[in-house]
């Protein structure tokens, strides 16, 4: 390398960190700067997973990155190639932050606060020598024309996207992912604090759905499967404004496996009132109001008295129960972008733009995004380091 190479990076969050460091690891004599509009950096770490950091996941659980990666899965496929799960946890490990994985298999520090993270970052980057600039928004790249090289890590919805694009059709509008519904239904409203272990969520007329546990609030639905299915129809929603039919299968079983265990109950618990016996371990408040929902008078019938036609409507309540998305809500202020820099605006090896040789993207301006579990803070491990990777290659290439 024949004089000291500079690289720019716009935006001091996780990504612009951690491809920071690495970039300083790979290749010390490179000059490095972060330049972050606001007056602190690493804001969202220092709150994310409720200030405890859910830093990355084991993927245990995980057969196919598209559950967990609605858009971006196939390029996070090849990234992770260079640089994973196991990667990224080795990494904290070694930069003095011991981690533990829950028993839903996502990541956090031992220490349960997200400063460890932002400690390792800061004593990091000091170490290296990297310069760090608050309060320096950049405008336009331009302004950076004294550096090789400049990394774009600016985040979600920001208006600081299309100034470092050319072509503002390589940009899919950003809208919000990972929000819970709104549901204008007092009856159901009224059973706020109720969870489903074992619920499906679908769209009606789409193929989007989502399992898992589901929590009624005082305002509709929220919990994993709310929050995944939000994530997967976060486009769709959001063009028709959050308001869309919702189907809800609350036992999590198929129709007919639903009918036996109900034909079932009739012969064992014929002389049981419904309210009584419970099937697929419903919560009681819910039951009830399932049975009133789809019985109306019946409902404290004996089991061994519903006719045909009336477990028909009792499987249809189980399997198919039909509400309407009326808005959607933070979830505990977490949200990510679903849009940003359209993947392929950008080599996929490289994350190097198309348009423009050495400007690089990594994390949520790229138009990747997961669902809750520490796969969004993975995807801007992967994309960071690939970038930091690039770099370096590229620099080894100067003559
Ligand atoms: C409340 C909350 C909790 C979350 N919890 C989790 C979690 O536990 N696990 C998980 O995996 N994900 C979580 N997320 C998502 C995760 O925080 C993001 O996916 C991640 O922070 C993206 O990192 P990033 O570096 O790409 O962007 P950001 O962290 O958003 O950083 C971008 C930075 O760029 C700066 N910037 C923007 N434009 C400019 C400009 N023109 N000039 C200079 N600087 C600029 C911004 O000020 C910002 O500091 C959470 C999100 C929120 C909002």
């Amino acid at each position: 390398m024949s004089k000291k190479q500079q690289t720019a990076i716009i935006g001091g969050g996780a990504a612009g960190f951690f491809c920071a460091v690495n970039l300083k690891e790979m290749c010390p004599q490179m000059g490095v700067t972060i330049f972050e509009s606001g007056t602190k950096v690493l804001r969202k770490v220092a709150v994310s997973g409720g200030g405890r950091c859910n830093c990355t996941n084991t993927f245990a659980d995980v057969t196919d990155l598209s559950q967990v990666y609605p858009r971006g899965h196939r390029l996070l496929k090849r990234l992770f190639n260079v640089f994973d799960y196991r990667e990224a946890y080795r990494w904290f490990e070694q930069h003095g932050v011991p981690l533990t994985v829950q028993d839903d298999h996502c990541v956090f520090p031992q220490a349960q606060d997200s400063h460890a993270i932002i400690d390792c970052f800061l004593r990091e980057t000091r170490r290296h020598g990297v310069e760090i600039r608050t309060s320096h928004k950049v405008n336009s790249l331009e302004e950076l024309s004294n550096f090789d090289y400049v990394v774009v890590t600016t985040g979600g919805i920001t208006d600081g996207i299309p100034l470092f694009t050319t072509h503002h059709s390589l940009l899919t509008k950003p809208c919000p992912s990972l929000f819970t519904f709104r549901v204008a239904d007092e009856a159901l409203t009224a059973l706020m604090g109720t969870v489903v272990e074992q619920a499906q969520v679908m769209l009606p007329g789409t193929k989007m759905r989502a399992a898992g546990p589901l929590l009624i609030t005082h305002w509709g639905m929220s919990g994993p499967a709310i929050l995944r299915l939000s994530s997967y129809a976060a486009r769709l929603l959001a063009e028709c404004r959050y308001q869309h039919p919702l189907s809800i299968n609350w036992t999590g079983c198929g129709e007919a496996a639903v009918m036996d265990t109900l034909g079932e109950l009739v012969v064992r618990e014929g002389k049981k009132q419904l309210p009584n016996v419970r099937p697929f371990d419903l919560p009681g408040r819910l039951w009830e109001y399932l049975t009133a929902k789809s019985l109306q008078g019946r409902a404290h019938a004996p089991w061994g008295s519903l006719n045909t036609k009336e477990l028909n409507r009792l499987v249809n309540v189980l399997v198919n129960d039909q509400y309407r998305i009326a808005g959607r809500a933070p979830f505990r202020d977490e949200f990510v972008t679903c849009g940003g820099v359209e993947l392929s605006a950008v080599y996929p090896q490289t994350l190097e733009s198309k348009e423009r040789p050495h400007l690089y993207f990594a994390g949520e301006v790229l138009d990747i995004d997961g669902v809750t579990g520490g796969f969004n803070f993975q995807a801007a491990w992967t994309t960071a380091y690939v970038v930091a990777q690039s770099i370096v290659a590229d620099v080894g290439n100067v003559p």
